[in-house]
C-alpha cells in the first residue's frame, strides 16, 4: 500500500465504520499504516489516505523521535464537543508541498475505540485536537484545500492544476517528508 496523492478519487471516499474488531486483517492494516506514516515522516494517517475505506486513524505525536510507545490507534473516532479556536499551520501527506493556515477548534472531546473494541473518551487540545480534526476530515473525504479561504486557494490554484495534470498523465507524485504532516 502507498499514500494516495491529490486528486486521487480515493481521497474523496467517505469511509465506513469498522464493525468487526480484532480481525487479523485489521491488525495487519494498522501495522502497515504505521509503516507508511513513518516512511513519509507523518505524525498521523487516516485509512482513506491509503485507499482504505475504513474509519481507522493511526498517530504518533513523537514520530520524529522514534518513540514507538506513543503510538495510538483511533477507530471510529467521533468529535463530541468543540471549544475555542486555534490557528493551525497544517501539512498533509496527500498534498506534498502544500501548507494551509486553518482555523481549527482548540479543544475537542473525542470518542473512539481501540483495536480491542474498548471505548475511550479523550479531551484533546492543541496538536492532538488538530490531528483529530484533520484525520476525521480525511475519513469524511475532506482535505485541507476544502477548508482554505477563497484567497488562500486561489494562491495555490496553479499548483493544484499541476497535481491534476500529473495524476491524469499517470505520473506518480511522492509524499515528501515534512514536519508534523497529517
Ligand atoms: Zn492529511
Amino acid at each position: 500500500m502507498e499514500i494516495k496523492i491529490f486528486p486521487d478519487p480515493k481521497l474523496r471516499v467517505v469511509a465506513d465504520k469498522v464493525q468487526e474488531f480484532g480481525e487479523r486483517e485489521m491488525n495487519k492494516t494498522i501495522k502497515e499504516m504505521f509503516r507508511i506514516m513513518y516512511e513519509c515522516g507523518g505524525i498521523g494517517l487516516a485509512g482513506t489516505q491509503i485507499g482504505l475505506d475504513k474509519r481507522i486513524v493511526v498517530c504518533n505525536l513523537e514520530a520524529g523521535s522514534g518513540n514507538k510507545t506513543k503510538e495510538q490507534v483511533f477507530i471510529n473516532p467521533r468529535i463530541l464537543k468543540r471549544k475555542g479556536t486555534i490557528l493551525s499551520d497544517e501539512g498533509c501527506l496527500s498534498l506534498p508541498g502544500i501548507r494551509a493556515n486553518l482555523n481549527r477548534y482548540k479543544r475537542v472531546k473525542v470518542e473512539y475505540f481501540d483495536e480491542k473494541e474498548k471505548k475511550h473518551l479523550v479531551e484533546a487540545e492543541e496538536l492532538l485536537a488538530i490531528l483529530f480534526q484533520h484525520e476525521i476530515d480525511h475519513l469524511d473525504g475532506m482535505l485541507i484545500i476544502d477548508r482554505m479561504s477563497m484567497s488562500q486557494k486561489a494562491a495555490i490554484n496553479h499548483v493544484l492544476k499541476e497535481f491534476e495534470e500529473d495524476f491524469n498523465n499517470g505520473k506518480v507524485r511522492k509524499s515528501e517528508k515534512v514536519d508534523n504532516a497529517l
